[in-house]
């Protein structure tokens, strides 16, 4: 054990800074899927990302476009694979942490 504490004393951290710089996130890799981005202008309220979403975190709303509740999105991305006008993409965000649960719907 003392060996191998010893040798860990040696190598370089395998965990990376939370804040690479003050306000500076760290990196995340090209296609990290983070946060849902609507586009509703972009929307023609096709509903076919309703049909395939998993987690029932999509809904039609009365104006023939949808909205999101993001705190039951697994991320999956299939609703942004789906949608004929990309108006749903994954952003690189990852901080979705709120106080307010209104926070979590996108519309
Ligand atoms: S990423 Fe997956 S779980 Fe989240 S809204 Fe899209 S289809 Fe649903
Ligand atoms: S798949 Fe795209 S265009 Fe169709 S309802 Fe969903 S967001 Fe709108």
């Amino acid at each position: 054990m003392l060996r191998e504490a010893l040798r860990s004393l040696l190598r370089r951290p395998v965990t990376v800074e939370y804040l690479t710089k003050p306000g500076r996130m760290v990196p995340v890799p090209e296609r990290f899927r983070g946060r849902l981005n609507y586009d509703r202008d972009a929307c023609i309220g096709c509903l076919l990302c309703v049909r395939v979403c998993p987690g029932g975190v999509i809904t039609s709303t009365e104006e023939r476009k949808v909205a999101f509740n993001i705190s039951r999105c697994v991320l999956c991305g299939q609703c942004a694979e789906i949608c004929p006008k990309r108006a749903i993409k994954l952003s690189s965000q990852f901080e979705i942490i709120t106080y307010s649960k209104d926070e979590l719907v996108l519309k």
